[in-house]
């Protein structure tokens, strides 16, 4: 058959003649030679030349425990002797019932109702309509607008892009998009408040307040990353931010929506970042790592009281009329209950301050080199933000691609990573041993040594 085993060559081609690929200039990808990934080991991807990766963004910021982990393997091939798809439309399975049990059990408190669905981007969709519909049924439809953050990410769908704030994903879209509003975000080293993070008291928050009261009556939901946001630059948010929001929701009875869906699943140290400040949302969303990144499945968490609201007769059409065909997929949610056997068997969270503590070290020696201007963390997230002169924080032009260029250098010293701007992100997988992460930080600095000081002098020159 012309279609097995086509060589590296050909699946090139085949991708270049007819594969759109996402977040991606097919000018530039067109012209360049597609990494072909065929395996996937622990910590590593390997190419179809057999050299090793360190998989640096976890696969898209899914994996946690590792590529084809044995635990989770099994268990997807156990379902898959039961039955691959059946629908939660007017049934239900094993794994969705258990799945969403253990997800009560393990959120944080309060949150009381598992819905399903397929990525990251519908779990937010989901979160939105209920929050607006949860006011709708309670006789205030007037609570229909949203309070975001300016550099937030929640998605590509039109709802999850209407509560974003990224200007060079979401300005194309903004007619087709519903009514938000954004806060400053928390980007101490940049301050939209012109604030030095010594002296601000948290002056984002204080802003974030003024809005929220003012337009309090208007407002369904607020919806934040917590404690870091990721796609718009991973941006740390400063202690005790997450807190006062959900103290200023509390205060103007709006609905808190917080996005876990890049945070959750122990990436900021703890199994949910929100834990750290002791938040618990009336929505949460998770997805990613929920399956260990294996199959698409994600999950809008409520409340008991929001879930009460939409409870009547049937006449009162007060059903949340929303679903996908693949919601609470079995396989997808078999793979999840392993995911969370695995935290536990290995007791992955209470394990990972050793790690974290070398994360920082590498971290920190990475905050001294010339041109990085601002190192961003959280827990096993980091941004490093690089600049062209780190006295004035000026700016690399974005046409420079300084941050793709150092991403495509670091593959030369085994590691995937992709940058953000000019922000590279590093977003290893949780199972990463002491020895690759050492080696995953001495790529990034042997790449950055490489790539910027020639760019630096041209961009000097120009
Ligand atoms: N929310 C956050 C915080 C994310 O980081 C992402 C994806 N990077 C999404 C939502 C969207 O998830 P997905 O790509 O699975 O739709």
């Amino acid at each position: 058959m012309q279609y097995s085993n086509p060589d590296k060559q050909t699946i090139q081609q085949w991708d270049r003649d007819f594969v759109w690929h996402p977040f991606t200039q097919h000018s530039v990808w067109n012209a360049g030679e597609p990494l072909v990934i065929v395996e996937g080991e622990g910590e590593f991807v390997v190419d179809a030349d057999g050299r090793r990766y360190i998989d640096g963004i976890s696969s898209m910021w899914c994996n946690v425990h590792g590529h084809r982990h044995p635990v989770i393997n099994a268990a997807i091939k156990q379902q898959l002797d039961r039955v691959a798809h059946t629908t939660l439309l007017g049934l239900t399975h094993p794994p969705a019932a258990t799945l969403a049990k253990r997800l009560v059990e393990i959120a944080p408190p309060g949150l009381a109702k598992v819905f399903y669905s397929d990525d990251g981007s519908t779990a937010v969709e989901v979160a939105v309509k209920m929050a607006y519909a949860y006011w709708h049924h309670r006789g205030r439809p007037g609570r229909r607008k949203f309070l975001a953050l300016r550099n937030a990410y929640h998605g590509d769908t039109i709802g999850a892009v209407s509560v974003g704030c990224v200007d060079i994903f979401h300005s194309t879209f903004r007619p087709l998009l519903f009514e938000a509003m954004f806060a400053p975000s928390p980007y101490c080293y940049r301050c939209e408040l012109g604030c030095d993070r010594s002296t601000c008291n948290l002056a984002c928050a204080a802003a974030f307040e003024q809005i929220l009261e003012r337009n309090a009556d208007d407002l369904a939901a607020v919806v934040v990353e917590p404690l870091m946001q990721c796609a718009g630059g991973m941006i740390a948010a400063p202690p005790g931010y997450l807190r006062r929001v959900r103290e200023a929701c509390d205060r103007c009875g709006v609905l808190l929506i917080v996005d876990e869906i890049a945070t959750g699943f122990g990436r900021t140290g703890r199994m949910f970042a929100c834990q750290h400040e002791d938040v618990s949302p009336d929505l949460m969303c998770i997805g990613k790592g929920l399956t260990n990144g294996y199959l698409p499945l994600s999950v809008t968490l409520a409340t008991q009281e929001i879930y009460d609201a939409f409870l009547g007769g049937i006449d009162e059409l007060k059903t949340f009329f929303h679903g996908h065909t693949f919601t609470g997929n079995p396989l997808g949610c078999a793979a999840a209950l392993a995911t969370l056997e695995v935290f536990e068997s290995e007791r992955l969270i209470e394990s990972l301050g050793a790690k974290i503590n070398l994360f920082n070290e590498r971290l920190d020696r990475l905050a001294m080199s010339p041109h990085v201007g601002d190192v961003r963390r959280c827990g096993m997230l980091a941004g490093i933000e690089l600049v062209a002169e780190k006295a004035s924080r000026r700016e690399f032009p974005y046409e420079m691609q300084v941050g793709a260029k150092v991403c495509m250098a670091a593959r030369g010293h085994g590691l995937i990573i992709r940058p953000l701007g000019n922000t590279l992100v590093l977003f290893p997988p949780l199972c990463i041993s002491p020895k690759n992460m050492e080696r995953m930080f001495d790529a990034v600095e042997a790449a950055i040594k490489e790539v910027v000081p020639a760019i630096a002098g041209a961009e000097k020159l120009s």
